[in-house]
């Protein structure tokens, strides 16, 4: 089968979250069960020609919207370490920024037009590349024009080239939904047709993501507890009507992890190496993430980690609300995050009144998060809701006791560590329900306990979780089953 994976970020070309890592791993897995799988993705300013090896593949396509026409170049390289071809679309204009998204914490003014090019030239590359895909494999807002183009705009719906083109749909997160003002819809080449409440109507605006749900074959979500709770007003973001109606196309699929990028006997980017058998490197990581931030070296102390967008999703308000009880506690933090500026204050102001216990990283870098999965005993995740969460599942496998809120893919993937689990080996980790200060400081009160008093329970939690396999094949089967089924290929 011929599949085109679209994606606004990829690993290692881009990344602001998650669905980077998922676009730079899922394509492998499916190019693994014996598909032609190739990854559409903009050319940013970070994706050096150079350093990852462009070669320029058309010079220059024409890309028409209603009465506007706009040029890309296609540049193509493969996939670093692998034969998977990632076509990138280029235009200085538009993708040559600083960020991917933002500009001093705020949207790009353009989004909607900047993404529009991205899905339209992806559609009007394929004739040029003479390769015409069974299925677009679509992710998040930005790729949501790609359904609704292939249905509703008039030069890609009468084109014979896109006849009978699938489109399965990923929500990554359904809080991020691209909505743009209604006057917005001509600039990226659609008609008041669209604008129903079938369509991308929304509220008075127009909302991309409602359009990805509405106008693709398929659509998946990242765990199947996010796929129930997307379909709930309390998580629906606006949005569970739409998708309750879509119920039966809604399917959640639980996201992998790269083990050859994180796995800590292979991990290029920490101090030392370990292994289940041989847990010593362990203690040298987290001598290292200690000495570099400025904390007192002593390996009894629990190290708590925390690597995340500084957003309210990602329980900041907690954290913020319990922060002098945690540190009346013999704990070290590491936090790693950018963001919202809000938080950004708030975490400083953290590191600023307990320089001994706290230490503070508000910057994106790649090297650290590998250094705190590594050295951190134990990795926090207060979320209010969580697609899936991916660093949950890097924690487990670095021996990393994940504290998480039963929510999403945290639910679906951390076992909490009552009596029984400990006592059947099953626990991988400390889970809370209630989203509330008190019962997240219950729950690192007890974790620590363990920690310092009960070692072996410790260390069978610890085991526990580096034995878990979420590696993308099993995952990438269903999404297989579901590329069938959009087909008419029989499974
Ligand atoms: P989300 O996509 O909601 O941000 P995920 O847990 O799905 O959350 O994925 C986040 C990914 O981004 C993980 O790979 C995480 O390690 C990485 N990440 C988040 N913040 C940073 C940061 N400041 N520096 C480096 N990596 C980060």
């Amino acid at each position: 089968m011929k599949i085109l994976f679209v994606s606004s970020e990829v690993v290692p070309f881009s990344k602001t979250g998650g669905l980077a890592d998922v676009a730079g791993a899922l394509p492998i897995a499916l190019k693994n069960l014996g598909h032609d799988v190739r990854i559409a993705t903009p050319q940013y300013r970070t994706t050096n020609d150079e350093k990852f090896g462009l070669q320029k593949n058309i010079n220059e396509i024409h890309v028409h919207f209603q009465h506007d026409t706009y040029t890309a170049t296609i540049k193509s390289a493969n996939l670093p370490g692998t034969s998977m071809p990632v076509y990138f679309i280029c235009n200085d204009y538009y993708f040559n920024r600083q960020e991917l998204y933002t500009a001093g914490g705020k949207d790009y003014p353009d989004n909607a037009q900047r993404f529009a090019f991205f899905c339209m030239a992806s559609l009007w590359m394929l004739p040029a590349l003479e390769w015409k895909p069974d299925v677009i494999h679509c992710n998040d807002w930005q790729t949501a024009l790609i359904p609704t183009y292939l249905k509703h705009h008039l030069y890609i719906r009468t084109n014979e080239f896109y006849n009978d083109i699938k489109v399965l749909y990923t929500i990554h997160n359904l809080a991020f939904q691209g909505s743009f003002d209604r006057n917005t819809l001509n600039s990226i080449g659609l008609g008041w047709e669209v604008y129903t409440i079938d369509g991308l109507e929304f509220f008075g605006d127009i909302n991309l993501m409602k359009a990805g749900i509405v106008f693709s074959d398929e659509i998946t979500t990242v765990s199947e507890m996010y796929a129930q709770e997307i379909q709930t007003p309390e998580y629906g973001c606006g949005l569970d009507g739409i998708l309750r109606v879509r119920g039966d196309h809604l399917t959640g699929i639980m996201n992998g992890i790269d083990y050859a990028i994180w796995s800590p006997d292979g991990d290029k980017l920490i101090p030392s190496g370990y292994t289940l058998q041989n847990m010593r490197g362990k203690t040298t990581c987290k001598k290292h993430l200690q000495k570099k931030n400025h904390l007192p070296v002593n390996k009894d102390i629990p190290l708590i980690g925390m690597i995340s967008r500084l957003a309210a999703q990602k329980g900041f308000d907690l954290i913020s609300q319990i922060a002098d009880d945690l540190f009346a506690m013999d704990i070290q933090f590491v936090l790693l995050g950018t963001g919202e500026p809000h938080y950004e204050r708030i975490v400083k102001d953290i590191g600023g009144k307990y320089p001994e216990k706290a230490g503070i990283n508000v910057m994106f870098n790649n090297q650290i998060a590998h250094e705190i999965e590594a050295g951190a005993d134990m990795f926090l995740m207060p979320s209010l809701y969580e697609p899936c969460g991916l660093n949950q599942l890097y924690s487990m496998k670095y021996g990393t006791v994940p504290i998480v809120r039963k929510t999403g893919g945290l639910a679906d993937s951390v076992l909490d560590a009552t009596p029984d689990a400990i006592a059947q080996g099953t626990g991988t980790g400390f889970v809370f329900e209630k989203y509330d200060a008190a019962t997240l400081l219950l729950t690192i009160k007890r974790a620590v306990e363990i920690y310092t008093k009960h070692k072996k329970t410790w260390k069978k939690l610890q085991e526990n979780g580096m034995v878990q396999d979420y590696s993308w094949t099993a995952s990438a089967k269903r999404y297989e089953g579901l590329y069938k089924r959009m087909t008419g290929e029989s499974s």
